[in-house]
């Protein structure tokens, strides 16, 4: 099958919802941050596999482990037995989670986690209301998706969980309030501040839930101190933190979670994505009263606990720690901002380079002065970088979404970085065809 081929073949099966396809990619092997297509086209991943891949793709120790435990036990569910992987698990999360004596509950996405996070955060506190970020992702699911700040449409078309507020996240180059950063009495602190002492009952509300780094809004890294005041407001209130590390945790921005950075200590933690190294997998980390705060069976799948998939996180986080991702994660973070800002000296299009470790996002403009978003170049930017052999996407439509995985080796990097550049200078000087957007 020809790439084209296939691509024509899901559109006739394979409902469009559950993708967001723009280049024909047609995987066939991975290993570490190279992918293969089905014709043996070779590609950088700079997606890391949508940031699943912290190890590597085909991460030796994750097959090992996968392999081995495949053998013996594919699966016992852990709704009526005790299979030993998901407690190795959770007990090596207890560890490496910044809360206190935590318990887990496993799961199998990021979406059910950020589900699961609502229902007891409503639990344990006796609250219903829920505060969201605009821009947010938190997922797919009835409630991910109602707290999710994108996708209105969605919401529109299909009905959504009630009592969910929104408020807007610190964003520093594109201010929600249209002030300049150090110049500002941070309104976005103010603002929810505010909303508590009017259209929201802070007494009713359960729960804030916010990525430390908003990933799919393009790559927002929060002022240092914001959740510092943001937790002491929900303090004051009894409302929890729920900290959505689906993207952002388990080494991506050079700290075990991202909300490290920010010196809060979260009341509920969700991990999917880089967990199972590829496999689905999912978990909440929450303060143990907390998590026994639903009922046997409140919040339960089938398939939680998988073996399998909890042998492979077990060993993600071995390799993790083993290796010292953490450090290498923020080493070549710096190196890689270091070589973005100088791509954007020479390159007007760039408007803003940020990110933390290996979370990182090239906002790209149509002018520097009113950061009007460059759609169509951003759309040729990820084409051309695909004829070039490296795989990269946009957010908000405009921000290229850099996220290798943290074993890539430095030239490896550096070989994507020179193939970005490339992309960049094809586009901005109309090499790229209007055809692609
Ligand atoms: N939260 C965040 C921050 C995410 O980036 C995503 C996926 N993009 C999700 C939740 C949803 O995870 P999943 O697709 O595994 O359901």
């Amino acid at each position: 099958m020809t790439p084209e081929e296939v691509v024509e073949r899901y559109s006739r099966v394979i409902s469009r919802a559950s993708h967001v396809t723009y280049v024909p990619i047609v995987p066939y092997r991975a290993e570490n941050a190279l992918v293969w297509d089905i014709e043996g086209r070779k590609y950088i991943d700079f997606l890391a596999d949508a940031a699943v891949q912290n190890v590597g793709h085909n991460n030796p120790r994750v097959v090992e482990a996968v392999k081995k435990t495949a053998d013996r036990l594919l699966h016992f569910t852990f709704i009526y037995g005790f299979p030993v992987e998901p407690l190795l698990l959770a007990e090596k999360l207890r560890e490496i989670a910044p809360i206190d004596e935590a318990k887990v509950a496993l799961g199998l996405s990021g979406s059910d986690a950020n589900d699961g996070a609502i229902k007891f955060a409503r639990a344990y506190t006796g609250r219903r209301s829920i505060i969201g970020y605009l821009r947010s992702y938190y997922g797919s699911t009835y409630g991910a998706m109602s707290v999710t700040g994108l996708d209105f449409e969605v919401r529109a078309k299909v009905g959504q969980l009630s009592d969910v507020h929104f408020i807007p996240f610190p964003n520093c180059y594109r201010c929600p309030f249209g002030k300049e950063p150090g110049k500002c009495r941070m309104e976005c602190v103010s603002f929810m501040k505010e909303k508590f002492e009017g259209e929201v009952h802070a007494e009713g509300t359960a729960a804030l839930i916010a990525e430390a780094i908003q990933g799919d809004a393009g790559m927002v890294v929060p002022p240092e101190n914001y959740f510092k005041k943001v937790k002491r407001i929900l303090d004051e209130h009894g409302i929890l933190l729920v900290v959505d590390e689906v993207q952002s945790g388990l080494g991506r921005t050079g700290k075990w979670f991202a909300i490290e950075h920010f010196g809060v200590e979260p009341d509920i933690i969700t991990l999917a994505k880089p967990l199972g190294g590829g496999l689905p997998i999912s978990a909440i980390v929450g303060r143990k009263e907390i998590m026994d705060s639903l009922p046997p069976l409140g919040h339960a799948f089938t398939m939680s606990g998988n073996p399998v998939a909890s042998a492979a996180a077990l060993a993600v986080i071995e390799e993790i720690e083993e290796k010292n991702l953490l450090k290498r994660a923020e080493i070549l973070g710096e190196r890689a901002k270091k070589k973005l800002r100088r791509m954007k000296k020479k390159h007007e299009l760039i408007g803003d380079v940020r990110g933390l470790g290996l979370m990182l996002g090239v906002d790209l403009v149509k002018d520097r002065e009113t950061k009007e978003r460059a759609y169509d170049e951003a759309k040729k930017v990820v084409w051309r970088a695909y004829e070039l052999g490296l795989i990269v996407a946009f957010l908000q439509g405009n921000v290229l979404r850099i996220e290798p995985p943290l074993t890539i080796e430095e030239e490896v990097l550096d070989e994507g970085l020179d193939k970005l550049e490339e992309a960049i200078e094809d586009v901005e000087e109309g090499r790229v065809p209007d055809e692609v957007i």
